[in-house]
């Protein structure tokens, strides 16, 4: 049974939540701030953490960043939920490294769709073999990525995007395109959602200059290449 943790300080919500969950098979905890969260991941590590943005002390935010930086849970998948439903805010929601963005008013139903979304999408394998090029690899079996054999931490997002980047090079995929096969067909996520996890990939790969390869290619989208 997946494990799902949502960290709400709205009581109605929480219940509503729960029995969606419990009613779809999940099993399902709750806490009302970051810190309890923090306390109940490290007692028991949940597969995806819902997570509300207005939270008394640290926030919804906060608490994904610092999730998204710690090791046990660098690829813990997180869905930001929140009342807020301004393109800004989305777009900040998403760079704090969570997976999925759900504005409320939301329905039990749409929220669980969305929640099996991430998790298929945070457990899909596809081939086995390490990709290489330039000294940077990725496994898709341990899902490690290295850069010249430094290690390099990805949230699930960037690591799928990546990979299938490195699956197909030199090749022009639209934001449409890279949609359907990263994130999934049928799945509402935004256009615009695919340039926030490039920008975060991008960063994470410019560490050692391999942002160079995942390149813009005006009014098409987006190619991987170790070309210039
Ligand atoms: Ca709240």
């Amino acid at each position: 049974m997946q494990k799902i943790l949502l960290v709400e300080d709205e009581k109605d919500i929480g219940e509503m939540v729960g029995f969606a969950l419990e009613k779809a098979g999940f099993s399902f905890r709750l806490v009302a701030d970051a810190e309890q969260a923090l306390l109940e991941i490290a007692a028991d590590l949940p597969d995806l953490v819902l997570l509300d943005w207005m939270l008394p002390g640290m926030s919804g935010i906060d608490l994904a960043r610092r999730l998204r930086k710690e090791e046990l849970t660098s690829a813990l998948p997180i869905i930001l939920l929140t009342a807020r439903g301004e393109e800004n805010d989305r777009v900040r929601g998403l760079e704090s490294g969570a997976d999925d963005y759900v504005t409320k008013p939301f329905s039990p139903r749409e929220l669980i769709a969305r929640i099996q979304a991430v998790l298929r999408r945070s457990t899909a394998q596809g081939g086995e073999d390490a990709l290489e090029f330039d000294g940077l690899s990725l496994d898709p079996v341990s899902h490690r990525v290295s850069m010249s054999g430094e290690p390099v931490d990805l949230a699930p997002t960037e690591f799928r995007l990546l990979y299938f980047f490195m699956s197909h090079p030199e090749r022009v995929y639209s934001r449409e395109q890279l949609l359907d096969h990263v994130w999934g067909r049928g799945v509402f996520v935004e256009e615009r959602t695919v340039d926030v996890h490039i920008r975060r990939l991008r960063k994470a790969l410019g560490k050692q200059d391999y942002d160079r390869y995942i390149q813009t290619v005006r009014s098409a989208g987006y190619r991987f290449s170790a070309r210039h």
